[in-house]
């Protein structure tokens, strides 16, 4: 994938607590809660989402206390490549459980859309670095180029051994067509077939992780959004913005080992309070 990342680099942004921006700023619709910066040029604004943003749009989070991995233990073999790999059976289950995820027609909820239209305002410079596989930040009109999948994208199907990346609905029709096939082989090469998602048992795509982390480092502003911030790497990059002087904004439902570093912690249902919270950004124009 295409990062620019030298376009990062050409700006250096600063951020002044609230209520204490320059003479020149009016503050302007800086309401009660708004986050205010105070930016020379556009602020990076960088938005972490997990599992907790895409539950509205009725994806399940399989880690969660009444998600699949708990309910069912042998569930995790699907999503871990050695038995993925090795067991026909394993894969025949996956395929069947992509079908029936794929039926549920998830459309993004009001927060991918708030998301989306912070970016298209272009008040700031949105990216969004997402633990999830969805694909409903770029459904919701995020740039592709500007979402950060940690862990790959359930959108797309690879071929374990030729690398061949095709759309996953075409592999789907191909799992429930007449005859169906229940674990269907590459076309090009005949290989094992899976979703573009990073397994357990695989690496982080060393591109994007190394692109997060850039992202991270220079965020004015870092919403961690529906993310217990407990497993690598999306705390380590909470870690890296705070060190590189971003505010760190946190909405889950649940406390997260980082609410303690946050300028704002918020507990209200993600669907309603991060429209609000994005609305509420405002970028002030000093210097
Ligand atoms: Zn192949």
């Amino acid at each position: 994938m295409n990062v620019p990342l030298m376009s990062l680099q050409r700006h250096q942004w600063h951020i002044h607590a609230q209520g204490r921006c320059g003479a020149s700023c009016t503050g302007a619709g800086a309401g009660a809660g708004a986050v205010t910066l105070d930016a020379v040029g556009r602020p990076l604004i960088v938005l972490l989402t997990g599992a907790g943003i895409s539950t509205d749009s009725g994806i399940p989070d399989y880690r969660g206390p009444n998600g699949l991995w708990r309910r069912d233990p042998d569930a995790e073999k699907l999503v871990t490549f050695d038995y993925y790999m090795a067991d026909p059976e394993i894969r025949r289950r996956s395929w069947r459980l992509r079908q029936q995820t794929a039926a549920l027609g998830a459309r993004p909820n009001a927060a991918h859309q708030a998301i989306a239209d912070l970016g298209r305002s272009g008040r700031a410079d949105v990216w969004v670095i997402t633990q999830n596989t969805d694909g409903l930040h770029q459904q919701a009109g995020t740039p592709p180029d500007r979402v950060l999948e940690l862990h790959g994208s359930a959108r797309a199907v690879v071929c374990t051994r030729c690398g061949d990346r095709t759309p996953m609905r075409g592999t789907l029709d191909r799992v429930t067509g007449e005859p169906g096939e229940p674990d269907p082989p590459c076309r090009a090469c005949g290989g094992i077939l899976k979703a573009a998602t990073v397994m357990f048992g695989e690496s982080l795509d060393q591109e994007v992780l190394s692109a997060a982390v850039a992202v991270a480092q220079e965020a004015s502003l870092f919403f961690a959004v529906g993310s217990s911030l407990r497993v690598y790497p999306a705390a380590g990059l909470v870690d890296v913005a705070v060190r590189g002087g971003g505010r760190l904004v946190i909405a889950n439902a649940e406390p997260t080992p980082y609410d303690a570093l946050a300028a704002e912690v918020i507990r209200e249902p993600i669907g309603t309070a991060l429209p609000v919270l994005l609305d509420g950004v405002r970028i002030c124009d000093t210097e």
